[in-house]
C-alpha cells in the first residue's frame, strides 16, 4: 500500500445506514474515490479494520450505549479529521425523542422482546457530546453531494463550506411557489439549514426540519405564524421534534409549546 495515500474510515453507530448510502450512492464518483484514497474500513461495503488510523472518519449515528462512549473515543483518537454524517450522529436523530423520559420496566418490555439485554445510556446524543468534531453535516439523510464535497475539501486541507441559510432560499433559487404562504402548510423550511434542494416544497409538501436549525433561526416567529394557521400548541411542540429533536434552537422552540408558563 502507498503509505502517502489518503485514508477513510466510516464508522456506524445507533441509525438506520442511510447515510452510509450516501457514498455508495455516489457510483462512479464512489469508484473514482476509492481510486485516489484507501477506504480501510466501511463495514457495510465490505471494508474492516474499525482500529485503523485515518485521514478522514466518516461517523453516522447517535451515541446511545456505554459502549458506544467508548468506541467513538478510539474513533476520535485515530482520525485527523472527524465528520459526522447525518442527523444521528449531529444531533441525536430520532431516537432521541426518548431523551428525558423515564425509561420503566413496563416501557422497556412493551418495545422488547427481551429487556434484560438493553443497555443504554438515558439520553440518545449526538458525536459532539462526547469527542470533537472537526465538521458536522446534517440531514436525514445526508446528499451524496455533501459528502463528496467535504471529502474533497478534507484530502485538499480546505475547510468544508457548511451552508447555514434556510431551505426558503433554495425555495426561491428554484421558483418554486411557498407551502406556507400559498397552501397554510405548517413549513419548517424558514428555520430549517438549506442542503437539500428544497426537496419536499419542489412536490407540494412542508419542510419537517430534516436538515436541523439554520443559522440564527427564528422559531418564536414561525410558532407564531403556525399558531395563526390553526395549529394546536401540542401540535406546534411535536413539529419541531420530527427529525432532530436534541437540536437546541428546535427544543426550546417545542418546550416553550409544552409548557405555557415559559411563553
Ligand atoms: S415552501 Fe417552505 S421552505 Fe419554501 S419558501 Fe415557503 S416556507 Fe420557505
Ligand atoms: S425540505 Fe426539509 S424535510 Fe424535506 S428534505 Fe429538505 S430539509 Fe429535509
Amino acid at each position: 500500500m502507498n503509505e502517502h495515500r489518503p485514508r477513510i474510515a466510516v464508522h456506524k453507530f445507533a441509525s438506520c445506514d442511510g447515510c452510509q448510502l450516501a457514498l455508495l450512492n455516489a457510483g462512479e464518483a464512489f469508484l473514482e474515490l476509492t481510486r485516489l484514497a484507501d477506504i480501510v474500513h466501511f463495514a457495510e461495503a465490505g471494508w474492516y479494520e474499525p482500529a485503523a488510523a485515518v485521514d478522514i472518519a466518516f461517523v453516522e449515528g447517535s451515541i446511545s450505549t456505554p459502549e458506544d462512549v467508548e468506541r467513538i473515543r478510539a474513533v476520535r483518537a485515530s482520525a485527523r479529521h472527524l465528520v459526522t454524517i447525518g442527523a444521528c450522529a449531529t444531533a441525536g436523530g430520532l431516537q432521541a425523542l426518548r431523551n428525558g423520559l423515564t425509561q420503566s420496566a413496563d416501557w422497556l418490555a412493551a418495545v422488547y422482546a427481551s429487556p434484560e439485554y438493553v443497555r443504554s445510556l438515558p439520553d440518545s446524543q449526538p458525536v459532539a457530546a462526547h469527542v470533537a468534531v472537526d465538521v458536522e453535516l446534517w440531514g436525514c439523510p445526508v446528499t451524496t453531494e455533501q459528502v463528496l464535497a467535504a471529502t474533497g475539501d478534507l484530502l485538499r486541507d480546505i475547510a468544508p463550506a457548511i451552508l447555514a441559510e434556510p431551505v426558503c432560499v433554495q425555495c426561491k433559487q428554484r421558483g418554486l411557489a411557498c407551502v406556507l404562504v400559498s397552501r397554510g402548510e405548517p413549513c419548517l423550511g424558514p428555520v430549517t439549514r438549506g442542503g437539500c434542494g428544497a426537496l419536499c416544497p419542489a412536490v407540494g409538501r412542508a419542510c419537517y426540519g430534516c436538515f436541523g436549525p439554520a443559522g440564527l433561526p427564528n422559531t418564536a416567529a414561525l410558532a407564531r405564524r403556525f399558531e395563526d394557521l390553526g395549529l394546536r400548541r401540542e401540535d406546534i411542540a411535536r413539529r419541531f421534534l420530527f427529525i432532530t429533536p436534541a437540536a437546541q434552537p428546535f427544543r426550546d422552540a417545542s418546550r416553550r409549546y409544552q409548557d405555557p408558563e415559559r411563553e
